[in-house]
């Protein structure tokens, strides 16, 4: 009996699995389509200063709606396109789209705040990514200090020595480089002192607890501390709620993403978000429809 429920289990372990695979041989063909064709979008999230209002910067996030499959996250579009190589090229898009849409938001003079693209750490080790990014800022024609690249401490455990130096050249190319989902990896704090970064992120997954869990607090307002001594900025990421924003501020934190400012945008509604927060005064007064 419990040979034959082995048996069993056996077979639907292999079903799943086939399932599994054939999924994913469908969402690799769907994605190398996108990707000719143009299939993803771009939103963008704001990042606000501690008034919680000004604009201090911006992420630009992949979006993928597929007219069968639905909305995919990016997270299963990155590992996907990370096994099958078309990252490089998914990213390259990214970047390039997003530097344009910057720069022609620039042009019309609703932004002076730089966009931040991440970075696969497959894409960063590459030979000729540099080059890449020079390639980019060229091509848009977007001034250099108007892009940063997220990063996350992955790019250090492979050749941390070639790493340092990728990312001495960028910071030469004038863009900014900040480390993504700091606190989650697994890299000693040393490297810190010695990577020409502007700036940190906090994860999401302390700022979640921040308000219950004291360990969270402590190792938020830990990260925030270390970071100015060591000259930087910080944002924290997945601000949700009024209290977590409060304490943060409180915290002396530099800049501010997460829902409770606003979720990541197309970039028509972005351009709606950034009507209505220029050169906001720091009390801002309820608006009425047709108010100037
Ligand atoms: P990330 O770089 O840490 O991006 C922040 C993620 O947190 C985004 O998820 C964003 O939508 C989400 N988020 C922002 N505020 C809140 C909040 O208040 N609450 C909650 N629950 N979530 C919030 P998203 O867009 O699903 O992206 C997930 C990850 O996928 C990103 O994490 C990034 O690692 C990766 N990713 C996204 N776009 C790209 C891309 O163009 N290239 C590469 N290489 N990776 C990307
Ligand atoms: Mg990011
Ligand atoms: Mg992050
Ligand atoms: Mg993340």
């Amino acid at each position: 009996k419990a040979k034959k429920r082995g048996r069993n289990n056996f077979q639907w372990y292999t079903n799943d699995l086939n399932q599994q695979v054939s999924e994913r041989v469908t969402l690799r063909n769907e994605l190398q389509k996108a990707i000719e064709c143009g299939g993803f979008e771009i939103y963008f999230q704001p990042q606000v200063d501690a008034n919680g209002q000004n604009l201090v910067g911006m992420e630009a996030l992949l979006r993928w709606h597929h007219s069968e499959l639905g909305f995919i996250s990016p997270a299963s579009v990155i590992s996907i396109a990370e096994d099958t190589g078309q990252i490089f090229s998914l990213n390259r898009w990214v970047m390039e789209t997003a530097c344009r849409y910057i720069k022609s938001l620039y042009d019309q003079g609703l932004v002076d705040i730089p966009v931040a693209v991440n970075i696969s750490p497959l894409q960063f080790q590459r030979d000729h990514f540099v080059d890449l990014v020079r390639q980019v800022l060229e091509r848009t024609q977007l001034e250099a200090k108007f892009l940063e690249l997220e990063l996350t401490e992955t790019i250090l455990l492979d050749n941390a020595e070639r790493a340092v130096q990728t990312l001495h050249e960028l910071k030469n190319l004038g863009v900014r480089l900040a480390i993504d989902d700091f606190g989650t990896g697994f890299s000693s704090l040393g490297y810190l002192k010695r990577l020409p970064i502007d700036k940190i992120k906090i994860d999401r997954t302390f700022i979640k607890e921040i308000i219950r869990d004291q360990h969270d607090a402590a190792i938020t307002q830990g990260i925030i501390s270390m970071v100015h001594h060591l000259g930087l900025q910080v944002v924290a990421e997945g601000v949700e709620t009024e209290p977590q924003f409060a304490f943060l501020r409180k915290s002396q934190c530099d800049a501010y993403q997460g829902y409770y400012f606003s979720k990541p945008l197309p970039l028509e509604k972005l351009r709606d978000y950034l009507q209505q927060h220029q050169e906001t005064p720091s009390v801002k007064l309820p608006r009425r429809d047709g108010d100037e």
